[in-house]
């Protein structure tokens, strides 16, 4: 079959723009018309945003595409496109700098676990089918000052369309932009290359910064004799609302009400997504100041755990600690070589395996144990818990959520808390055993929700401002082993703050105070055992 066809650079343009808006952007057109749905009065400006969205492309593809450029551009972005219009149609999720960051984060394993034939056909039809056309295209030669010249026409004329289409529709456009901003994160894929502009940015700068050092008069003070040991489990997306210890119609946390914990109910995450909670959670600036790259180049509380003397280690069967551990022992429990529990993939519990001999080497100091939980870890919840954990059933055995009932989403989610309800019973077990040489707790936080369904989302990820609660509402348990300093840590006083507002900024100081770690960074006021419930 020959393809090959003679066009000109400016009909190509024209033609690839039209395409990505019309065939890359079903979630977009969707959430526009749950907007402003289709009638008599709203058609007219449905159709006029297709052309300005069709625009907005010309003009990017005007500035970059020339001679040499034109294909090799159009073929990447048909190609990222057909995949951010698969991820975007199919779990309602939006392409920002965060997503993007946590796409370039993601280990082959996630990677797999999203694959789907429906993924492939979009590929296929959306972008290598398109990019086969436009490689085969026999481009009109033309001198490059007539390309420029060409490319500066098709910028105008994109430009002054735009201009005439927005003034046509001022009202439309006006409420468009202002009342419903994030209608346009959905623009595929103009709002993705914005993202990537951004994400580039703010990486070069933050490369660049030398890492800001904090806490440096960390110390324990010689008036705190005993030895902490505290477990710190960072929880992967567990949502609040499906904890039974919180009043979750199914027994979800069947083994943690036997135990004597205390379930915070009021948590907030400081992002909905783990490349940006994660780094949050352990920094030192609360969720309004925080930033990526702030997190980067600033030391974080285990730096200054570790100044003050503190044993610190992190056992990761997550993807990574995404460069919270940089500076402390870290070790991975991903593969069998390091973890003794692997099935399908390996679980949670392998990392407790050889917590015992790691106590038991380190004869002084305080011990501070994060554990980076593989969790709730979605779209294949099926794949996230052994077998014996699957009580509650129907369940949803593949990755592509809309094929499967609420219920059987619902069932999969919550078996996979089970597991994680399981894991943290024995680590509490791992700790009592502990009890008589420390004053041993856990301390288990969920670095952000997700959403199961409801009003079409899925997964997490969506922009703070937008989120819904499912994805940043989190979970929050302590556990105190009997020889805790009761004057240190009032039980009843804490049990009444239970159904407190607090989140992720609580968590530096927090856990600076349970290691009983002096340092001038230390604000008693969000340290949540300090927390005075005004009575
Ligand atoms: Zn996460």
């Amino acid at each position: 079959m020959n393809l090959e066809y003679k066009i000109s650079s400016a009909k190509l343009i024209i033609i690839a723009s039209l395409f990505l808006v019309l065939l890359g952007n079903f979630a977009f057109i969707k959430n526009v018309i749950a907007v402003y749905p289709i009638n008599s009065e709203n058609t007219l400006f449905l159709f006029s945003l297709i052309l300005l969205f069709a625009c907005v492309n010309i003009v990017l593809f005007s500035l970059v595409c020339f001679k040499q450029s034109i294909k090799p551009i159009l073929i990447t972005l048909l190609l990222i496109s057909s995949l951010a219009a698969y991820f975007m149609d199919t779990y309602n999720v939006i392409i920002d700098d965060v997503m993007i960051d946590n796409i370039i984060k993601t280990d082959i394993n996630e990677a797999l676990d999203l694959l789907s034939i429906k993924q492939f056909l979009y590929f296929l039809l959306l972008g290598a089918f398109p990019s086969l056309l436009v490689y085969k295209a026999q481009i009109t030669e033309i001198a490059l000052k007539k390309v420029i010249l060409s490319n500066l026409m098709l910028f105008v004329g994109a430009l002054l369309l735009s201009a005439a289409l927005i003034l046509g529709f001022s009202n439309f456009y006006a409420s468009f932009f202002r009342e419903h901003k994030p209608l346009r994160f959905y623009a595929n894929p103009s709002y993705y290359i914005y993202s990537s502009i951004k994400y580039a940015n703010g990486f070069f700068k933050s490369g660049s910064e030398p890492l800001q050092k904090i806490g440096l008069d960390a110390h324990t003070p010689s008036s705190d004799e005993h030895r902490e040991l505290i477990i710190f489990v960072v929880g992967e997306t567990a949502r609040a609302d499906h904890f039974s210890l919180n009043g979750y119609h199914k027994k979800t946390n069947p083994l943690l009400e036997k135990e004597n914990v205390l379930s915070f109910d009021n948590v907030s995450s400081c992002g909905t997504s783990t490349a940006y909670s994660l780094p949050c959670m352990f920094s030192i600036y609360g969720r309004s100041e925080f930033n990526i790259s702030k997190g980067q180049s600033s030391e974080n509380v285990l730096d200054v755990l570790k100044r003050a003397g503190v044993n610190v280690i992190w056992l990761d069967n997550n993807s990574s600690s995404k460069g919270v551990a940089d500076r402390v022992h870290y070790q991975s429990y991903k593969s069998p070589d390091a973890n003794s529990i692997c099935d399908i993939e390996c679980r949670d519990e392998g990392m407790l395996a050889n917590l015992q001999t790691y106590i038991d080497s380190h004869l002084t100091g305080d011990i501070f144990i994060v554990l980076h939980q593989m969790g709730n870890h979605g779209p294949s919840y099926y794949k996230r818990y052994p077998k014996q954990f699957e009580k509650f059933t129907p369940i949803c055995q593949t990755n592509q959520l809309e094929q499967c009932s609420q219920e059987e989403i619902n069932n999969t989610y919550d078996n996979a808390l089970l597991y994680t309800d399981y894991f943290l019973s024995q680590t509490i077990k791992l700790l009592k055993t502990n009890d008589s040489k420390f004053e041993s707790a856990l301390f288990y936080v969920s670095d952000h929700g997700e959403s199961l369904g409801e009003n079409n989302f899925y997964l997490h990820g969506l922009p703070y401002m937008i989120a819904p609660k499912e994805q940043t509402h989190v979970p929050m348990i302590m556990w105190f082993g009997d020889s805790f300093d009761k004057e240190e840590v009032n039980f009843s006083k804490l049990k009444r703050q239970i159904h407190q507002p607090f989140s992720h900024d609580n968590l530096f100081h927090t856990i600076l105070g349970l290691m009983e770690v002096g340092s001038e960074v230390y604000d008693e006021n969000l340290d949540i055992i300090e927390h005075e419930d005004g009575d």
